[in-house]
């Protein structure tokens, strides 16, 4: 960054742009700022990517938080154990109620306003724009990071914590799929990508799937950028694009587009012009 002053923020003192990744990470606790609480075995894994670009930039401007609680530290005996056989039998481990529930309980108890708890889990509703819009709302998220096998269910019925899918597919830990939580939950917060994107023109936000992008060179690899786009005609152009998102839509997201015809008030299965 060519310009080395320190960057001021909303209830922040002072901030290098330099700063290391950890260093993004609140010690102190900033009043009414949304407020991510991972609960996680690998604290460094945090902020990872959401140290990057503009989320890591919303995080040094205190326009959000984050916050880890190291769930080893919550562990028993001299080797802070965390985890133990599955009852029944069957392979590899499972993270224990009682040290889980020690630290669901601090996340709590440090949490101000109306915060969910969620346990990252391929049983659970599949994240979307709609649950991260909802959670953008609120005033910050506690999540739960499983390893191994999973967590012990007596844990998830005793806090009422939801459970919370990134996709259909088995993922070695809950890191990753907090992470990708956070990233689609923070860019919503006002402010946060300011003008660098608009949340209501992309993908889902209108119930469609966005219009192709192009850029410059106007001809590359012998394929010229289409002619609309260049014709400054504004209403052409926005008619362009939401043709191009209906037709993308409905070609690869038959259930979106169906879902986006009956919003319209048109029957899902018949396709007349909208
Ligand atoms: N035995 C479990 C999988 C455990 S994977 C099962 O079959 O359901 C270990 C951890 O990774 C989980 O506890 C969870 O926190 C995380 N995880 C795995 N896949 C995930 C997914 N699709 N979405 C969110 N978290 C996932």
């Amino acid at each position: 960054m060519a310009d080395e002053k320190p960057l001021r923020a909303a209830g922040r003192k002072s901030i290098r742009p330099t700063a290391q990744p950890r260093d993004l990470m609140a010690e102190e606790d900033l009043a009414g700022v949304w407020t991510a609480q991972v609960i996680t075995l690998f604290p460094q894994a945090f902020p990872g990517v959401l140290g990057e670009s503009l989320t890591g930039r919303a995080l040094q401007e205190g326009l959000w938080q984050l916050r880890t609680l190291d769930l080893r530290s919550f562990g028993e005996g001299r080797h802070r154990n965390v985890d133990d056989t599955p009852a029944g039998g069957g392979a590899g481990m499972v993270l224990r109620a009682d040290i889980l529930a020690a630290a669901v309980s601090q996340a709590l108890a440090q949490a101000r306003g109306q915060v969910p708890v969620i346990y990252l889990s391929p049983r659970g509703q599949r994240l979307d724009q709609a649950m991260a819009q909802r959670l953008a709302q609120g005033d910050g998220v506690i999540l739960l990071c499983g390893r191994f096998e999973g967590v012990d269910e007596r844990v998830i019925e005793h806090f009422g914590i939801q459970e919370v899918s990134l996709g259909d597919f088995v993922l070695t830990g809950g890191e990753i799929a907090a992470q990708a939580l956070i990233d689609a939950t923070v860019r919503l917060i006002p402010r946060v990508l300011g003008n660098h994107a608009s949340t209501e023109e992309e993908s889902f936000s209108s119930g469609l799937l966005e219009h192709p992008q192009y850029t410059k060179p106007a001809v590359w690899d012998g394929r010229a950028i289409p002619e609309v786009l260049l014709s400054g005609n504004h209403a052409k152009i926005a008619a362009w694009r939401r043709d191009m998102a209906e037709r993308l839509t409905k070609e690869r997201r038959p259930d979106l587009w169906r879902a986006y015809r009956a919003a319209h008030g048109l029957d899902p299965d018949e396709d007349q012009e909208l």
